[in-house]
């Protein structure tokens, strides 16, 4: 107990005393800078305030018992360990500030750099740089601006347009051009602003810089663009960010100073190589905003060949050591190198599943873990199409290919304007300059970011690698306009509204809309190419992965069609079957007509006549699936139609019958018609006359489905086939309702099998709640179960599957009442537990039931994993998405001691 109480008392970690797998604690920025710290790499001294002090903070408001003086003795061995003092006049220590939270936010949360720095401790600073009084100044400067901007909410474009007034005043464009009287004017015009907005000094005494910089970041986890990132990446709200507090060293010394991010491999491609930009004489925060251009990482060797040589033997110990890509930070200060920073960096689908496939070639991880380095949501990425080009097309400019995909759209210039005309239906592509953390809403709506600035590494990006959306950055020979609602590019003027394409793999712009082609990884499944015999590392490890996939998963995967095109296509993509071919998709059209008559018929031939039209139809639909499926199993749900759906509009007829009246013309069989819609008219369509109630309601209606899938079952084994039938009855709650229909169709069964040697067997869905409630009396009369968690959650929640994610579901994000859609994502703790309780009381009843899923839920990668827990024989996902099932049921059934993909 002491102990516990003491482990839950330290809230402060110097670097040495962490490790990698501290990250909960420590956040990802503090646990590798802790690791990076014990490889005796070159790390600055510093120390990180761990998130359980962040998450006491925002709890209550103020700093936790202890932490003060936790930080307080921190502190003092930082300092010693530096021979420096926080702000000391003479020799001032000056310390960055930054926010590091368990999973990596890209610039989402709160930095102050330069903490330390006065009146009076500039001069020091100046001094101890060799009476640089302009480097000196202008940290002073950058701390007043981005204490006051993060820590005060002093609004960030007042100090941004003093510094343009001060660049105007000196007749110049570049900051660099300002000289330190210039700097040493900009911070007593910034010390104005910040007294202006906030009522107080700018702090002098370095302490309570300090503790102010602490607090903002730990408020910073609450920030609004905070909150929309982690909601689009599905980041636990209730995490909180630790902070790291570390000694500063400077890039912007001088021509021998500079600072730089870099990749062990290709983070778009995967391909191996050094990756990375370098910005000479200017501190890490530029690099990042795409503020300046950099040059290739390689250019270093020759400006530095000494840091290059040093960087490059820890790109190597540090990929080593992770067992993976990594993505590092780091600062040269006059020349001596330092690292910043480093993690397992975010990469592209297809850079994901080429470097898995690499490292396995390495030795250093195994198919299994390789498995878990990648995800369906990255394999479902693959799947989009790319750009077709000919001749016609020609690339107008050429940026960076940041993240790929192939994106056309409108072209708009804010966040705000992407997020309308998204909402009205448009595509739209997000051109600016550069983006930052306010334009997180406008990047989410839009298909494709456009910039003309910052390099692989700047915020658009990272941003959108990690959200899977096209993106090109730096096209510079794009002039971007934003005010002006238009950009140029070789003499072509490009407005708001106009259409372009972007192509995120080879960084090419184009005007107007270019077709596009299939991935070559669809290609890859639909057989047409042989990863044997191409070179293409994407399709072969692709290959790789889903061959270990294949081989370990337990459950199955089949699909849901009901078109012999689909069950083919999803057969070339691996389904084990079909889960669910829903019949009444195969009622409309031409077909509507006769339905209709079928369910307003009031006399027996009327019925009967319906559905002799309708045998043949049927019993030739499920011809052609059972041949398409062949020798695998084929759920055929028995119809179940929404009723509203296959009967006219009850107003429009209403209406379409009163104009007849008026004008005096016959409309006997038009007011025959409306008095049937009446009759039949559903105040809840969805909780109506559906499925098996509308079975036991019409006569003969179930039985010609029964006996046409009997039918086409037995044509097809005359036929030399194998065919195995199984008729689901749906949205069956009792199981007398099943008992009667199976009694029927069993019958009919017996009469048209003979003896083919068809079997065909009888099952239920369960997609009412009180079916799951009474699965073990259910199972008493099915021979399969199948969870149609589309219906479970909509009468589980008792939500309207039409209509509540676009009327209210933004609200329950927000609360976080919710994390995701139930309707996208099992929930597990309520639904689940539903399908828990009936596959346990089945199984109990009828040892071996067996058991899947039918709903959109069994496309779904987390509620894939559900499904693998609680034991289900097989999901069942639309043709597209059976890959991805296939992937997450192997992820699923592998154990990996290694790290796992988001
Ligand atoms: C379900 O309810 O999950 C299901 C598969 O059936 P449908 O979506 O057709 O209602
Ligand atoms: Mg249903």
């Amino acid at each position: 107990m002491a102990a516990q109480d003491m482990v839950q008392d330290k809230y402060v970690y110097d670097f040495a005393e962490g490790n990698k797998d501290l990250k909960d604690l420590l956040g990802g920025k503090g646990a590798n800078l802790a690791e990076m710290t014990n490889l005796g790499l070159p790390v600055p001294p510093g120390f990180t305030i761990t998130t359980e002090a962040c998450k006491a903070y925002l709890a209550t408001g103020a700093q936790p018992d202890g932490l003060a003086g936790q930080i307080e003795a921190h502190l003092e061995s930082l300092e010693r360990a530096m021979d420096k003092r926080l702000g000391d006049p003479q020799d001032p220590l000056l310390v960055s500030v930054r926010s590091g939270a368990k999973f990596s936010m890209p610039g989402m949360m709160e930095t102050v750099l330069n903490v330390g720095l006065n009146d009076h401790s500039v001069v020091g600073l100046s001094a101890q740089a060799g009476g640089n009084d302009r480097f000196a100044w202008d940290s002073y400067r950058r701390l007043i601006q981005m204490f006051g901007k993060t820590v005060c909410d002093v609004p960030g474009d007042e100090f941004e347009h003093a510094l343009d007034e001060a660049k105007r005043a000196k007749g110049t464009r570049d900051d660099l051009d300002l000289d330190a009287d210039d700097l040493r004017g900009l911070v007593d015009a910034y010390k104005k602003i910040f007294l202006k907005h906030t009522g107080r000094e700018f702090p002098q005494e370095p302490r309570e810089q300090l503790d102010l910089a602490i607090r903002a970041v730990f408020e910073s986890w609450n920030a609004e663009r905070a909150v929309l990132y982690r909601r689009q990446e599905r980041i636990p709200a209730d995490l909180g960010t630790a902070v790291n507090v570390v000694a500063m060293v400077f890039g912007n010394l001088g021509p021998d100073s500079g600072t730089g991010v870099a990749f062990t491999r290709d983070p778009a491609s995967g391909a191996q190589g050094i990756y990375g930009d370098y910005l000479a004489n200017a501190q890490g925060e530029d690099v990042v905003a795409g503020i300046r251009n950099t040059v290739p990482l390689q250019d270093l060797e020759r400006l530095d060949k000494s840091s290059y040589d040093e960087l490059l033997g820890i790109m190597a110990r540090l990929e080593g050591h992770y067992r993976d890509l990594c993505d590092i930070e780091f600062t040269i200060e006059r020349g001596k190198l330092w690292m910043l920073q480093t993690r397992v960096g975010k990469r592209t689908a297809a850079a994901a599943f080429v470097i898995a496939g690499q490292l396995v070639d390495e030795g250093l991880i195994d198919l299994n873990e390789a498995l878990h380095r990648v995800n369906g949501a990255q394999l479902a990425q693959l799947m989009f199409p790319r750009f077709q080009l000919d001749h016609e097309f020609q690339p107008v400019a050429k940026g960076i290919g940041a993240s790929p995909g192939a994106a056309s759209g409108k072209v708009v210039f804010t966040s705000a304007r992407a997020v309308e005309l998204a909402a009205e239906g448009e595509s739209v592509i997000l051109v600016r300059r550069e983006t930052n953390p306010d334009d997180l809403n406008g990047m989410i709506a839009a298909k494709g970011i456009l910039t003309s600035r910052g390099g692989k590494t700047s915020h658009a990006a990272v941003v959108a690698r990690g959200m899977g959306k096209t993106c090109v950055s730096g096209a510079d020979e794009i002039e971007v306009n934003v005010p002006a609602k238009r950009f140029t590019v070789a003499g072509q003027t490009v407005g708001e509204g106009d259409v372009v394409s972007i192509d995120g793999t080879t960084g090419k712009v184009y005007l107007g809309e270019v077709p596009v082609m299939p991935s070559e990884v669809v290609q890859y499944f639909e057989g047409s190419l042989d990863p044997e015999h191409i070179d293409n590392a994407l399709v072969r490890a692709v290959h790789r992965i889903m061959t270990h996939a294949d081989a370990n998963r337990r459950l199955a995967v089949r699909t849901n069609a009901d078109t012999g095109a689909d069950a083919a296509r999803a057969r070339r993509f691996g389904a084990e079957g079909i889960g669910l071919c829903r019949t009444e998709h195969m009622f409309l059209g031409d077909r509507r007509e006769l339905v209709e008559r079928l369910i307003l018929a009031r006399a027996e031939g009327e019925r009967d006549a319906a559905l002799a039209a309708l045998l043949p139809l049927q019993r030739a639909d499920f011809e052609e699936i059972f041949r398409e499926m062949d020798g695998l199993p084929v759920t055929v749900r028995l119809i179940d139609p929404p009723l509203h759906e296959f009967l006219p509009p009850l107003e429009q007829l209403a209406v379409d019958v009163a104009v007849a009246q008026e004008r005096g013309e016959d409309v006997a069989k038009e007011e025959a018609l409306l008095a049937a819609v009446r009759r039949m008219h559903e105040e809840n369509p969805m909780l109506g006359l559906r499925g098996v109630r509308l079975g036991l309601v019409i006569p003969g209606l179930f039985a010609m489905q029964v006996r046409a899938i009997a039918e086409a079952a037995v044509a097809c084994v005359r036929g030399g086939g194998t065919a195995k039938p199984e008729i689901m009855v749906p949205l069956v709650g009792a199981v007398q309702e099943l008992e009667t229909v199976r009694a029927e169709a069993e019958k009919i069964i017996a009469e048209v099998v003979g003896d083919s040697g068809v079997e065909v067997l009888i099952g239920t869905m369960i997609e009412v709640p009180r079916a799951a409630l009474t699965a073990g009396q259910i199972a008493e009369a099915a021979q399969f179960f199948s969870f149609g968690t589309n219906d479970l959650t909509q009468m589980g929640w008792g939500f309207s599957r039409d209509d509540v994610e676009g009327a209210f579901f933004w609200r329950y994000l927000e609360l976080g009442i919710f994390g995701i859609s139930p309707f996208e994502s099992i929930d597990r703790d309520g639904v689940g537990r539903l399908v828990r309780i009936a596959t346990e009381e089945g199984r109990a009843a009828r040892p071996g039931l067996k058991i899947g899923v039918c709903g959109e839920h069994g496309g779904d990668p987390d509620s894939v994993h559900f499904f693998h827990e609680v034991g289900l024989d097989y999901v069942s996902c639309s043709p597209f998405r059976v890959p991805v099932a296939r992937l997450e049921a192997g992820r699923a059934a592998v154990q990996t001691d290694g790290s796992d993909s988001r």
